[in-house]
């Protein structure tokens, strides 16, 4: 290069992979090329976005540095290759016609949020699309949910069968336009229309009815957030006796009287995920008690497709939305079948002709630690990978049994599926099957291997095994570190903390208080909760009463013990040894009488941290080496004595993390890795990493991932890789 003459013509290739498709990436680079007087072309092949630029060196200079400064703020790049090449004299700058060669590795884009613009001209009463539904462009709308093959064209997505009106094919071939290539671009005269009248859904809401809308990932129940009557239906219909629901709010303005936001929260809420954010409630206002009365959060989201605007416009009230299922069934997405599934619960449908390709629902955030955990992962961030740091073989990691996802690994990006759920019903297994075959076609990816957990019981396990494929079985909890190292990139040894409710252990019994040494694949257990049976098995799951009656049993012997499992512990018959700290957990809202069951997963956890509000101590109950007896003993002393509750909850949380601390301090590892589903506990997660911290330990917690067992998929393809 030094040896040419500035001034003399060079031409370069640029190859960018990642999300760079359906994000207006290719008017933007046609843009900059004119803008630094670059002649050449741009397209989108099924191998990334290419880009041939010819001109001086330090027009090129120049042209690269604004092109990773200045991209498409939808756009993540997550591999770049550069080749220079003798120039050709090209005249001009082009936008070429997609390639669809061989071997589809661009990464699909999730859907995002409304964008300013599309907002400003929804409610402008000049704008063609004044109050249009379905209105898009580059920067924002459904993608994910209407694409049914790469490249990211409007013939491969579920827009494909309305015929772009004049006006429309104008914006859309116009590279200066916001709507350049924007393949679900429509209008009133030539897009999808609405089935309904909004007017009648907000009518149907003030009414206490149930209305079933057909948002982006799929079908949604809606009704006014603050008629408890109303609320308490779609609890009955719904069959979710206890489980938060979320909230849509009208406007940031609203969802400030009735949350404390944070500015890093606003920027959650308004970012192009659109997710739900978890919020501290602000005391008093009209919100019915049953919406979330076992949280001390709030899930609000903001309205995120133009549909989700207007409606809530027309309320101005806060609205449940939740999933369009009964509990436990996968969202319904297509318009019979959601008529058909949901009678019974929606009183009131508003639906469209616009179809979804797959299912997807609302993402869950909570700020942690000072930035964005997800804890739902789906619409707004699904299907978008992690990059590692080695190369995968071509695994498909089929995930857990709870909150299910999968994932596959290409190279060095594992991308995973977006939330698919507890696979307990059949229409669940449906899911899960679909969307591994979903992720395989739209990758054209043909997996050589799958990783599955080494529970012998899970259904992912039984399909794992029915697939024909070599077969790689992954402890779960070992799973659960690897996923959290991954997403962070960590190097070297360190000490995985892997707390969860239940997974299924080396030894055959049920682990869940782990702590692994880990040195590159070698995992070593240096630690875990001091055993207890629980009686009945998976009934002590629902039933956390009986996890307490075990360590009761232990403690003071069978006399003390709850004479209903009494006989079952004496005899050891139908009870599986855990070193659980869900379990714990469970026992521990028992003896305190917070909670005796769980109606969800990790309820009487949730309950017992509420329990500590905003008490700050440092007094924790004595558990030495992970062994509960001591701090049992002192708990119900403490009970005995009418000790306050939040001081009891805190005290046990403490003891906790103490023993964190205690671990960390002999395992002599200064990285700590936190993952599993006790790390959605904010308390214990916040106040360990700070006094990690403090004592010169670096703590990674989950970023991209859920540390529950939605994350599972992403540690049993990184494992793989010593196969
Ligand atoms: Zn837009
Ligand atoms: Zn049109
Ligand atoms: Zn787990």
């Amino acid at each position: 290069m030094s040896a040419v003459a500035n001034s003399a013509l060079h031409r370069l290739r640029i190859t960018l992979r990642g999300a760079v498709q359906g994000v207006g990436f290719r008017p933007f680079v046609y843009r900059l090329a004119n803008e630094t007087g670059l002649t050449g072309w741009v397209l989108n092949s099924s191998a990334g976005l290419v880009v041939e630029a010819e001109g001086s060196e330090a027009q090129l200079a120049n042209f690269q540095h604004r092109l990773e400064r200045e991209r498409p703020k939808a756009s993540v790049v997550t591999m770049r290759e550069t080749t220079w090449l003798a120039a050709e004299g090209s005249t001009g700058f082009e936008i070429l016609a997609s390639d669809a060669g061989s071997g589809k590795t661009v990464t699909v884009l999730p859907d995002l949020a409304t964008c300013a613009d599309c907002r400003e001209e929804l409610f402008d009463p000049a704008n063609r699309r004044f109050e249009y539904p379905f209105t898009n462009c580059t920067n924002c709308g459904p993608r994910y949910t209407i694409v049914r093959d790469i490249p990211y064209d409007r013939p491969n997505t579920s827009m494909r069968d309305f015929l772009l009106c004049p006006a429309c094919r104008q914006e859309y071939t116009n590279p200066s336009d916001r709507r350049f290539h924007a393949q679900p671009n429509a209008c009133p005269v030539c897009g999808p229309k609405l089935e309904g009248a909004i007017e009648d859904a907000a009518e149907a809401l003030l009414d206490g009815e149930i209305v079933a809308l057909k948002g982006i990932g799929g079908f949604q129940l809606l009704v006014d957030a603050r008629q408890p009557s109303a609320v308490a239906h779609l609890r009955e219909r719904k069959h979710r006796e206890e489980k938060p629901f979320a909230l849509m709010m009208p406007s940031l303005e609203m969802a400030r009287d009735y949350c404390e936001i944070s500015p890093a929260e606003v920027e959650l809420l308004e970012s192009q995920a659109a997710p739900i954010v978890l919020l501290r409630p602000k005391p008093g206002t009209d919100i019915a008690w049953n919406v979330a009365h076992c949280s001390p959060y709030r899930g609000v989201m903001l309205p995120y497709s133009p549909l989700h605007h207007l409606l809530m416009e027309e309320c101005r009230f806060p609205v449940i939305a939740t999933s369009g299922n009964r509990s436990d069934e996968p969202i319904a997405i297509a318009n019979e079948e959601a008529t058909a599934r949901l009678k019974g619960i929606a009183d009131h449908f508003l639906m469209h002709n616009r179809p979804i390709v797959r299912a997807c629902d609302d993402s869950v955030v909570r700020l942690t630690r000072g930035s964005a955990g997800i804890l739902r992962r789906a619409r707004g961030y699904a299907p978008l990978g992690v990059h590692v740091r080695e190369p995968l073989p071509a695994v498909l990691a089929v995930g857990g049994h709870l909150k299910n996802t999968v994932a596959i690994g290409i190279g060095q990006d594992v991308f995973l599926s977006q939330h698919i759920g507890d696979l307990d019903t059949i229409e669940a297994r449906g899911a899960f099957e679909n969307a591994i075959a979903d992720l395989c076609r739209l990758y054209g990816f043909k997996p050589e291997l799958v990783a599955c957990d080494l529970h012998p019981d899970y259904a992912s396990t039984t399909w794992a095994e029915n697939s024909g494929l070599p077969l790689l079985r992954v402890q779960h909890h070992q799973a659960h570190v690897a996923a959290c190292a991954a997403e962070n990139d960590v190097q070297g040894e360190y000490l995985g903390v892997s707390w969860d409710g239940t997974g299924y252990g080396l030894d055959g019994t049920i682990w869940g208080g782990e702590f692994f040494h880990v040195n590159e694949d070698r995992y070593e257990r240096i630690a875990h909760l001091r055993p207890f049976g629980l009686p009945g098995g998976d009934a002590a799951v629902r039933e956390g009463w009986r996890s307490a009656a075990s360590v009761i049993f232990e403690t003071f012997g069978p006399e003390a013990a709850d004479q209903r499992v009494r006989v079952m512990l004496q005899r050891g018959v139908s009870v599986i040894p855990t070193t659980s700290v869900g379990r714990l957990f469970d026992a521990v809202a028992s003896l305190t009488h917070v909670a005796q069951q769980n109606r969800f997963e990790g309820q009487a956890a949730m309950l017992l941290e509420n329990e500590i509000g905003t008490l700050r101590t440092d007094e924790a109950y004595p558990f030495p080496g992970g062994d509960w007896r001591p701090l049992i003993q002192t708990l119900l002393a403490d009970r005995q004595a009418g000790t306050a509750l939040p001081l009891m909850a805190a005290r046990f949380h403490n003891a906790l993390l103490a023993w964190i601390l205690e671990v960390a301090a002999g395992a002599r590892l200064k990285q700590v890795v936190f993952s599993g589903g006790v790390f959605q506990n904010r308390y214990l997660t916040e106040r360990a990493a700070e006094q990690l911290e403090s004592r010169g330990f670096t703590v990674y917690t989950h970023r991209q991932v859920p540390p529950n067992d939605g994350g599972i998929a992403l540690g049993q393809a990184v494992l793989s890789r010593q196969v």
